[in-house]
């Protein structure tokens, strides 16, 4: 006989849940996976903007290169509905403190409680205040040797510098053209060593601020300077300020800190993704600012694990509260009250 078993796809948002995921990307889906396979009563929230919605595939994945970043989400939900878990739509506006959890409010108005949170949201990218880099995004304004490198191989280049690492991003993008232009727009001066190794690996400098891209024909054709000078070129690269997405968590008292690294904020967590705040994890971007798709589901995994843990031990402190006593637990409390003075037990 052949089973066919059925996952019925609804926007169902029941009243409470062991866990509410804030989050559908892959950070926040594959936490979603583990616990709803640990038979946890699971929601994930979502407000359907995943950091690299813009770009045509995902890759640097390993058995999922180039695959579409909304079809790897659907995968992702369809798995979690397979095991029981619930995917709503929506956009998380508050977080308190409950009880026994936490009462999460979404901008609609509906709430549910939870036991645990795992907090998936992501960042959200800027970018200097260049004319044109917005519409590109994700297309022929990249960021990333590692996500769209290889597309962009051998094509004409330009480095938008907007930061301390511009000169790192100029070499990594060497690497995969020979072609790179390296404009300076508002940054300091470069040092001697930096302008040494540009022109050692052949990278032209431009100096002068970056009024705006020239585009023809849905792509990049050009760089305009302020003096109205256009250089020539297919691709512009730019490194942007990430931001954590967790304003919604103020009440709880988590705020976003400086990065360690200079290039941007996030909410700091131990290495599981556990918070000073009890009952709250977080994985994927809003916490490592540098986490790919891979990374971030990893993390995500890996929290959703350290939830369950929490949980059991949990649930097992409930139980044995609620256990009546055995004559095994009579004997315990016996040797520990009476010691050598017992009998006939
Ligand atoms: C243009 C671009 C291309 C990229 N290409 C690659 C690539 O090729 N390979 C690679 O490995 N990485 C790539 N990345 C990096 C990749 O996007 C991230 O690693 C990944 O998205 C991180 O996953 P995440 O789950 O942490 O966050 P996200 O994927 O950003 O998911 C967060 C989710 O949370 C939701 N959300 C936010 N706030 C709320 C709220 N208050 N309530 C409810 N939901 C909320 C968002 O709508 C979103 O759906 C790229 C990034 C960019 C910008």
């Amino acid at each position: 006989m052949v089973v066919v078993e059925v996952v019925v796809v609804t926007d169902q948002l029941n009243d409470s849940y062991d866990v509410v995921v804030v989050g559908g990307g892959a950070a926040g889906l594959n936490g979603a996976l583990m616990l709803t396979r640990s038979r946890r009563s699971v929601v994930v929230i979502d407000g359907g903007k995943p950091r690299n919605a813009p770009a045509s595939g995902v890759h640097g994945l390993l058995a999922r290169d180039g695959m579409p970043p909304a079809e790897l989400l659907e995968r992702g939900r369809a798995e979690v509905r397979g095991y029981g878990g619930h995917v709503v739509s929506g956009e998380v506006e508050t977080v308190a403190r409950a009880d026994t959890g936490f009462t999460v409010t979404l901008a609609d108005g509906r709430t549910v409680r939870a036991r645990r949170l795992l907090v998936a949201t992501g960042l959200v990218d800027e970018l200097p205040d260049v004319p044109g880099l917005r519409e590109r995004w994700g297309r022929d304004v990249v960021h990333c040797p590692y996500c769209h490198g290889w597309e962009v191989r051998d094509q004409a280049i330009g480095v938008l510098a907007s930061g301390p690492m511009a000169v790192h991003q100029a070499l990594l993008f060497r690497q995969l053209s020979a072609d790179v232009t390296f404009f300076s727009h508002t940054t300091p001066p470069l040092d001697d060593e930096q302008a040494e190794q540009l022109a050692a690996r052949g990278i032209n400098v431009v100096h002068g601020e970056v009024a705006s891209l020239e585009v023809a024909e849905d792509r990049i054709v050009g760089v305009r300077l302020g003096d109205g000078k256009v250089v020539n070129l297919q691709v512009v690269t730019v490194a942007t300020r990430m931001v954590a997405r967790a304003g919604f968590l103020a009440a709880l008292g988590l705020l976003p800190a400086e990065h360690p690294s200079g290039f941007g904020e996030h909410i700091p967590t131990d290495a599981t993704g556990r918070t000073d705040v009890p009952g709250v994890w977080f994985a994927g971007n809003v916490t490592d600012l540098l986490a790919q798709v891979g990374s971030a589901a990893a993390a995500g995994a890996a929290a959703g694990a350290q939830i369950n843990a929490d949980l059991v031990t949990e649930d097992t402190r409930w139980a044995v509260a609620a256990h009546p006593f055995s004559a095994a637990s009579e004997a315990r409390v016996a040797e520990l009250v009476m010691g050598s003075r017992r009998h006939g037990l």
